[in-house]
């Protein structure tokens, strides 16, 4: 999971501090790595470090920097390791200009791209799959460079949510399969593109739309200009995950607000698994809460903050002492115990992956001697991986994919513990079957449409 934003100003407005911003927003997309790519008239610049946007950015310097053009990203490794060669922006200067990348998503067919172009002499530099993007431009440098991109990507499958500096000009492109949001907003003389509408908020700009599946958005001096990939999808998959975990819940995607939908799968949730004579329901802080809300809400029953979380893990850092590593989730998270003592509680978050988590947070309240501890999880099992850019374990390591549901209640210490049904999640969300991507939950993948003619032309 990767975070992606672009400005470009048509008055030759400097936006760099403004891409910074968006990035500060999307932090939430990856911490790994953090970049932004900008062209001044003349050549490429970039600045790119390690760990989160404040470490490896320096916002006084970019806020001074005059250059009305740039993209960055935020990066979470999925494709690639951790290290500064995967950091993007990728760039590239070759014989029809200048190009930089900053990509979100998994190209499922990027091993194969990466072998047949090594097989014609490519060297690649980082192994990321998105500098596969690169080569395929590179390797079609009798094209102008705006061609040379939009015949790279009819060669990508898997997901792509990207955004591009072209030649001082600002491209905003989505797959054909629409896995990854990506947004466009606008402020005054200064045009934007987000991995999620909450870094237009953070800039003061206005969302315009969001960038549709298979649509290339050409950013320039007249604004927005709407080309397509010619590779037509059969059917979309937009991440049901985003909307259960991933995305801010102050987001809207597709037109659906990220935090109306958490709270509608608490609904359901509250619906078809109801825990008879619970006391109050909290959430798991913080991305079950929306989930807890809503399932209050349709069980007629309390919300109650009763696990507290400390603010300032993640900003501060804790030295990984033994003692540390001893107390485990116990330095972020805290249950009240005046409000837990003797009482029956259902506990909501918004998924099961490893079932480790919940497992610690269960026996952390049980110590504040509860009546009763139900579990209610706002999405169905995780059963299968994700390759299309969302870093879930393997298999094995996927707890519901080893373990029977009793066998997990028994796992992570739960009275009981109940899951989303696959049609309710659908039904919260409010697209249709058809255009919604739930492989993780249901193994069902997207078609891959082998035999990809990969001959360039
Ligand atoms: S497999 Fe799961 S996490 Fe991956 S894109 Fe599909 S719904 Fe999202």
């Amino acid at each position: 999971m990767c975070g992606v934003f672009g400005a470009f100003s048509t008055t030759s407005r400097p936006v760099l501090e403004d891409i910074y911003l968006g990035l500060y927003a999307l932090q939430h997309r990856g911490q790994e790595s953090a970049g932004i790519a900008w062209f001044d008239g003349r050549e490429l610049s970039t600045a790119k470090g390690m760990g989160l946007v404040h470490e490896a950015l320096r916002q006084e310097e970019l806020a001074r920097t005059p250059a009305s053009v740039g993209v960055g990203h935020v990066r979470y490794s999925t494709a690639g390791g951790s290290f500064f060669a995967n950091a993007q922006p990728l760039t590239a200067t070759y014989a029809r200009g200048h190009v930089a990348i900053a990509h979100n998503g998994n190209l499922t067919n990027a091993d194969g791209i990466r072998a047949y172009l090594q097989g014609r002499g490519a060297i690649f530099h980082s192994t990321s799959d998105t500098e596969v993007i690169l080569h395929l431009m590179a390797h079609q440098a009798h094209k102008p460079s705006l061609d040379a991109l939009l015949s790279a990507l009819l060669r990508l499958r898997g997901a792509y949510s990207l955004a591009v500096l072209l030649d001082g000009r600002l491209v905003a492109a989505r797959d054909p399969w629409g896995f990854r949001p990506l947004v466009l907003g606008r402020r005054e003389d200064v045009f934007y593109v987000a991995s999620e509408s909450c870094a237009l908020d953070i800039v003061g700009a206005e969302f315009v739309r969001d960038v549709a599946p298979g649509e290339v958005v050409l950013i320039g001096d007249e604004g927005f200009r709407s080309l397509s990939i010619s590779h037509k999808a059969k059917r979309c998959y937009s991440c049901a995950f985003e909307y259960v975990y991933f995305a801010r819940p102050d987001s809207v995607i597709d037109g659906i607000s990220v935090y109306e939908t958490r709270k509608r799968l608490g609904n359901y949730l509250a619906r078809r698994t109801p825990v008879a004579k619970a006391d109050f329901v909290v959430g798991m802080p913080d991305s079950g809460t929306p989930a807890a809300i809503g399932f209050a809400q349709e069980a007629g029953i309390p919300y109650e903050k009763a696990i507290t979380r400390n603010r300032y893990v993640g900003r501060t850092f804790i030295q990984p002492t033994q003692r540390v590593r001893e107390l485990g989730v116990r330095i972020k998270l805290n249950p009240i115990e005046a409000c837990i003592a003797g009482r029956e509680l259902v506990v909501v978050d918004d998924s099961l992956v490893r079932g480790t988590t919940s497992q610690r947070i269960i026996s952390m309240i049980r110590e504040a001697s509860p009546k009763g501890v139900h579990l209610r999880i706002a999405s169905p099992p995780v059963r299968f991986p994700c390759y299309y850019g969302i870093d879930t374990p393997t298999s094995e390591e996927l707890a519901a994919a080893r373990l029977d549901r009793q066998a997990l209640e028994r796992l992570v210490g739960a009275d009981t513990l109940a899951y989303l049904s696959r049609e309710d999640l659908l039904a919260a969300i409010g697209k249709p079957e058809n255009s919604v991507c739930t492989a993780c939950f249901c193994g069902d993948y997207m078609d891959e449409e082998n035999g990809l003619d990969l001959e360039i032309s």
